[in-house]
């Protein structure tokens, strides 16, 4: 194979990853990437499992982009370890993994944006505004970089994999577009690298937001409508633990539009705040018999 080493290798410029992943260097070999902010978990393992089974190399990136924080978010209390990710990385398979500094990734700006459509006025791009904005700028710039030829994002940031699947479709960017389903903890709540800033309360609180998305999930297979499901939904949170809820909704799914008669799929989604950190979750539903039932992988 093309890249053949056992040893992953860390690459932290721009200019010797693409001289590593040049096509006509890498013929007909296929990559496959996933894009993270780091600190790793098995949510951003099982896309590498799932990379792995698809290409031929698989690369990550790890990087906290500045750009997709807004003004008193949590850029500077991010969770980063990096020694841990490369070697986690490394045991789950990755062929290369890409470190940049802010400065590598951003070292001009000359005030060119990318403005994501409607999609992106729902759900986290109401409570943080220009957040996917800064997700498709880097996004685009990692696309460029590495050339993918699959890559790899989770259902668990579903209204980024929604935008990233519509810009990729409408800008003919080069990439297929793999979703992944939510990986979780044993009691439900989702992996996520931002879980470790909870406190011991807060942690073991944050188990009712998947409950109530689950007892959401039963009103709506019982027929009951969005408005209803949301009320139920943000009120088992609000009676259950100390989260401050940003939003409890649901949409059709991926057009992120009201639910309509007709819609294939919905979301139920939500965003609670413990403290400072800011928890996402969701479960995708497919219409049945008249009404919205999760999917298999959400069981
Ligand atoms: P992040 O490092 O949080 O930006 O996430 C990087 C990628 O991993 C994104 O595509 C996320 O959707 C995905 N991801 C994060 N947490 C999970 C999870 N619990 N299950 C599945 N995918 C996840």
């Amino acid at each position: 194979m093309y890249v053949d080493s056992p040893d992953i290798q860390v690459i932290e410029t721009i200019e010797e990853l693409q001289n590593k992943l040049n096509r006509n260097e890498r013929k007909n070999t296929t990559v496959g990437f996933v894009p993270t902010m780091g600190y790793l978990h098995a949510g951003h393992l099982s896309l590498v499992k799932q990379a792995k089974e698809q290409n031929d190399i698989v690369v990550m990136s790890i990087f906290v982009n500045p750009a997709q924080f807004g003004p008193g978010e949590d850029f500077e209390s991010y969770p980063r370890n990096r020694e841990r990710d490369i070697q986690l990385a490394e045991e789950a398979g990755v062929d290369i993994v890409f470190i940049p500094s802010v400065e590598e990734m951003y070292p001009t700006d000359g005030g060119i944006r990318i403005l994501p459509g409607r999609q992106a006025h729902e759900l986290c791009g109401a409570s943080r505004p220009g957040h996917f904005d800064g997700v498709l700028k880097v996004v685009l710039k990692l696309f460029n970089i590495v050339d993918p030829d699959r890559s790899y994002f989770g259902m668990k940031d579903a209204q980024q994999l929604a935008i990233i699947e519509t810009f990729v479709r409408d800008f003919n960017v080069r990439t297929a577009i793999v979703r992944v389903p939510i990986v979780r903890e044993e009691d439900g709540l989702a992996k996520s690298s931002r879980n470790v800033n909870l406190t011991y309360l807060e942690r073991s609180e944050a188990t009712a937001i998947y409950r109530a998305l689950q007892i959401g999930a039963e009103l709506s297979a019982q027929g009951a409508d969005p408005s209803a499901i949301e009320r139920q939904v943000s009120e088992y949170i609000v009676s259950n633990s100390s989260g401050k809820i940003d939003y409890v909704k649901m949409l059709a799914y991926p057009g992120l539009g009201p639910v309509t008669v007709g819609a294939q799929e919905v979301i139920l989604a939500c965003a609670v705040k413990f403290s400072s950190t800011r928890l996402i979750d969701n479960i995708i539903m497919s219409t049945k018999d008249g009404t919205y039932v999760p999917n298999d992988d959400e069981q």
